[in-house]
């Protein structure tokens, strides 16, 4: 394995819905699209909300022929429909793979062709000039992509939805964008399911819902969402070394966000958890492998 920096990206950060105004200016209004770099590879993507697309015309002259492979939690809006807008797939050399979880009622591929096709858009997959291929992934696995290992494990959320580990470099990166743990399989708000601790052991950042304040948690709580507090919880446990809370609530304009960050680094602090950021589109982090356990 080579060495370099892992840069993570971020250019959608918004759950359930994009939206759009002055309230939303400094941490944006795309919907949830991660992207993960190491030099001499081809890039790695976390989702593919409306972030795709800003996404796109930042790799501008370099799309065609470009490659990349997708990591896509589950077939919810937020999480799909930047895919018709990613400009790279404009051009007949460019092609995804996309892994996602396996569907009822057909491959993954085929149930994400039933959403992308007239009368709900107006063209097809096949339509798109590049290629874009479909892995169905089960409940456990693990994925190599080129110099990294891709872990995925099943998130209780709404509908099958997979959170993903990426180890890349000596670096790793944890991505749960949707958990809600008492939305499904009778459990309590508060359980960390075994899967998700170890998505996130030792992770050097966990990318982690935090969609809701406590005091909003409760006539919500069967959304497949969590509090921000639970988000601390989940990198604290898993003993995390950075929180970038995510998938921030539509409702919730910057100063709203401010305020959770403040909350959300005071509750890591008395807990002894981890640094805690608050994802922005835009924002880039990088990690090295110098300093990394
Ligand atoms: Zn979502
Ligand atoms: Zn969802």
């Amino acid at each position: 394995m080579s060495g370099g920096t892992v840069r993570v990206e971020f250019h959608g950060v918004r759950g359930s819905t994009p939206c759009a105004g002055p309230q939303y200016a400094r941490y944006g209004g795309h919907s949830a699209c991660v992207s993960i770099t190491a030099p001499g590879e081809r890039p790695i993507i976390f989702d593919l909300g409306t972030g795709l697309t800003p996404y796109g015309e930042l790799l501008g002259g370099a799309a065609d022929g470009f490659q990349a492979t997708a990591l896509l939690t589950h077939l919810h809006w937020d999480h799909v429909q930047g895919l018709p807008f990613f400009t790279p797939l404009h051009h007949a050399q460019s092609a995804l793979d996309v892994y996602a979880p396996g569907q009822v009622g057909g491959s993954v591929g085929e149930v994400f062709g039933q959403m992308m096709r007239p009368p709900f858009f107006p063209i097809t997959l096949d339509q798109l000039h590049g290629s874009v291929r479909f892995h169905d992934v089960g409940c456990d696995e693990r994925i190599i992509v080129g110099d990294a290992l891709v872990t995925a494990r099943i998130v209780p959320h709404v509908g099958p939805t997979l959170g993903f580990r990426v180890d890349w470099h000596g670096v790793a990166i944890a991505y749960v964008s949707d958990h809600g743990p008492g939305c499904c399989g009778g459990r309590h708000d508060e359980t960390i399911v075994d899967e998700v601790l170890a998505l996130c052991d030792g992770a050097d950042l966990v990318i982690h819902d935090a969609q809701h304040t406590q005091a909003e948690f409760g006539a919500k709580r069967d959304w497949g969402h969590c509090s921000f507090d639970f988000a601390v919880r989940v990198a604290r446990e898993a003993g995390a070394r950075r929180l970038a809370l995510f998938h921030h609530c539509p409702t919730h304009g910057d100063d709203v966000i401010d305020r959770i960050l403040l909350d959300a680094s005071d509750a890591s602090d008395r807990l002894g958890g981890p640094t805690v950021l608050a994802a922005a589109e835009g924002m880039k982090l990088d990690f090295d492998r110098v300093g990394v356990r």
